[in-house]
């Protein structure tokens, strides 16, 4: 069995992570959507908030599935037999840190490749801050993540704002 993992922060998964989840679940037999869990990185949902949310976009993808990892990526792609990692690209500013990323996950394990996906064009400029700054602000983020998350994320970030 053919096993991708696609492991980002996900604070909060948009479109354009589902994209690559998507196309990836289409040339892989399974796809772990990992949650790292980032101690140095300020996120506004909590792990399982954010695999709650990823949980929620995932079910008509049926060979994807979401988990939660506090460790190295490379610990968890070995206990659990993966193939490859999968990253999405968006741009040249993506690519010098990712690429630097995946050449140390293969110094810690030969066999572990990354793969690649450049974004779909549409999705060029989407980042996870991007729709944190527009919900900040009770903007229109629709076009920016599926509808089932879309409450989760403005009474959150909006909530949080008009109360401090
Ligand atoms: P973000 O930069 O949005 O906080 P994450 O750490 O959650 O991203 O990213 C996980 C993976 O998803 C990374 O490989 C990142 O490049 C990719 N990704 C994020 N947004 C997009 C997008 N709009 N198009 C393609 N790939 C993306």
């Amino acid at each position: 069995m053919k096993i991708a993992i696609c492991p980002g922060s996900f604070d909060p998964i948009t479109f354009g992570h589902l994209d690559i989840i998507k196309r990836a679940s289409k040339l892989f037999d399974k796809v772990i959507v990992l949650v790292i869990v980032n101690p140095e990185k300020h996120c506004s949902f909590s792990p399982e908030e954010r695999a709650e949310m990823i949980s929620k976009v995932i079910t008509d993808i049926p060979n994807a599935v979401v988990d939660i990892y506090d460790g190295l990526l490379i610990d968890y792609f070995k206990a659990h037999n993966a193939t490859v990692i999968v990253k999405g690209l968006r741009a040249m500013t993506d690519f010098e840190y990712e690429f630097q990323m995946a050449l140390v996950n293969r110094q810690l394990c030969p066999n572990a490749d990354t793969l690649f996906l450049t974004t779909s064009a549409e999705y060029m400029y989407l980042s996870s801050s991007v729709v944190r700054q527009v919900a900040k602000f009770n903007g229109d983020i629709s076009q920016f993540v599926p509808k089932q998350i879309l409450n989760t994320i403005i009474e959150r970030l909006y909530k949080k704002d008009t109360e401090e």
